[in-house]
């Protein structure tokens, strides 16, 4: 089983609609929205959902009121102000609490539980590509890096389970903790980029990122015509590192189209920019050593 994973060093540059297409091209696999904090891939599969679960991650104080006497000792040592008078009593604000059991464990009254934290929930739903694994963290909840690891463990064993060849994940823009899960065992990752000066450094950024982990990388220039400069620049950046350019896309409305009918490009009728995207899927294919 083989594992790709389509990144990009920031948001926007066309990662989830190429992720989309190439999910609609790809045989026997199943697809994984990795981008857990911002997930978008949903929008364009149209998934139903067949079973969900909670994501717990680290804990959460929680005081019962039937036992607190109100003796504010447990105010008074939190350090990140979580604990405040809500007009019933105390009571933990969990946008606050960093779940360090402080007040737990000096509680005179034994009033404070300490329960895991219901972080987000996650998915395995069918879609008209196939299986997807997906998730949503919930707002300002952590741990989006251990999600992702659960996610690719799930879709891993799915794709087990089914006699999937290929586990085709859509990763979280940028560097952070959920990037660098998502790259975490992968056999190629493909970095969509746009010609900017800082779409430039961001691929600079997230190859640096695939180098460290030893994954492959595959690099999409998306809109390369509407700066051949920095496009003659990200080229030259990827000879000197070796990596292949699969794709150099030029800027079409068909994206947005597509888009907006809640369809992936390749099923919209055929165009230069659809066969140059099934060109670069099958580039793709081969860097990852598919069907070999
Ligand atoms: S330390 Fe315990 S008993 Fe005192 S206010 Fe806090 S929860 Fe209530
Ligand atoms: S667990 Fe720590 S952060 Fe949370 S309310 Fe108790 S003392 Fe404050």
């Amino acid at each position: 089983m083989r594992e790709i994973i389509i990144i990009s060093g920031k948001g926007g540059t066309g990662k989830t609609s190429f992720t989309g297409a190439f999910a609609h091209l790809a045989a026997d696999k199943i697809i994984c929205d990795l981008d857990v904090d911002a997930p978008d891939l949903h929008l364009l599969l149209q998934p139903v959902r067949e079973r969900q679960e909670e994501f717990h991650s680290g804990h959460e104080a929680a005081i019962d009121p039937e036992k607190c006497t109100s003796c504010g000792l447990c105010a008074s040592l939190c350090q990140f102000g979580a604990i405040r008078e809500n007009g019933a009593g105390l009571a933990v604000d969990p946008r606050r609490c960093e779940g360090c059991k402080v007040c737990v464990a000096f509680c005179p009254a034994a009033a404070i539980r300490f329960p895991e934290k219901h972080c987000g929930q996650w998915y395995v739903s069918s879609t008209r590509f196939g299986p997807l694994v997906h998730a949503q963290l919930f707002p300002g909840a952590e741990n989006s890096g251990r999600l992702v690891m659960l996610l690719k463990q799930q879709a891993k064993e799915l794709a087990k389970a089914r006699g999937a060849s290929l586990v085709l994940g859509d990763g979280a823009p940028g560097i952070g903790c959920p990037v660098i899960s998502s790259l975490s065992g992968a056999h190629l990752a493909v970095a969509v980029t746009e010609p900017t000066p800082s779409g430039r450094h961001d691929l600079e950024r997230v190859a640096d990122l695939t180098r460290h982990f030893q994954v492959s990388l595959a690099v999409i220039i998306n809109k390369y015509d509407l700066n051949q400069d920095e496009t003659y620049h990200i080229e030259a950046f990827c000879r000197d590192r070796d990596y292949p350019v699969v794709a150099h896309l030029p800027h079409d409305p068909l994206v947005t189209r597509a888009m907006v009918q809640g369809l992936v490009v390749t099923e919209m009728p055929e165009t230069d920019f659809s066969r140059d995207l099934r060109r670069a899927w099958t580039r793709i294919a081969a860097l990852a050593g598919l069907g070999q």
